[in-house]
């Protein structure tokens, strides 16, 4: 169940999700925010510079394993504008994070692909609970679902 704090850090994600295709990357943004209701950090996909692997939930990770120590990675969670792609997932879950809410989800932005005959992405976008299993999963959130597609439209427009 997703409440006011929940959506308040998502609408974040999704405007650093807008920034990110202001600047010419991918329309992806995700907070991390521990477990007293802190923002810790912050990042927005970045990849046009060349390096595929720039996502924000990746960069998050590696942000945490450096700052924080293992029980408040535990119990810190992660926003993101949309779902986490494999590598990812795996991040998260290899570096000990706590529970993950997103906007919209891997088989939403799969679906909205499809609908615009775009090529799928190189690594298949699973549900996060095929990679990381224990991790707690909330999302999509409605209504910033649909900010997300209009995002990703622009995107691959
Ligand atoms: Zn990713």
């Amino acid at each position: 169940m997703l409440d006011d704090t929940d959506m308040t850090h998502l609408r974040r994600c999704v405007a650093l999700a807008s920034e990110a295709l202001d600047h010419g990357d991918e329309p992806f943004g995700s907070v991390l925010v521990g477990a007293d209701g802190e923002v810790l950090a912050e990042d927005r996909n970045r990849i046009a510079g060349g390096d595929a692997t720039r996502h924000p939930e990746f960069a998050l990770a590696r942000w945490a394993a450096e700052h924080l120590p293992p029980a408040a990675r535990a119990t810190a969670t992660v926003y993101t504008s949309g779902e986490h792609c494999p590598m990812c997932a795996a991040a998260h879950a290899w570096v000990g994070l706590g529970r993950i809410v997103y906007a919209s989800s891997s088989a939403q932005l799969t679906a909205w692909l499809n609908e615009w005959g775009i090529a799928p992405p190189p690594v298949r976008p699973l549900p996060i609970q095929e990679i990381a299993p224990s991790i707690e999963v909330d999302g999509p959130a409605p209504g910033l679902d649909d900010e997300v597609k209009a995002l990703q439209r622009r995107c691959h427009a």
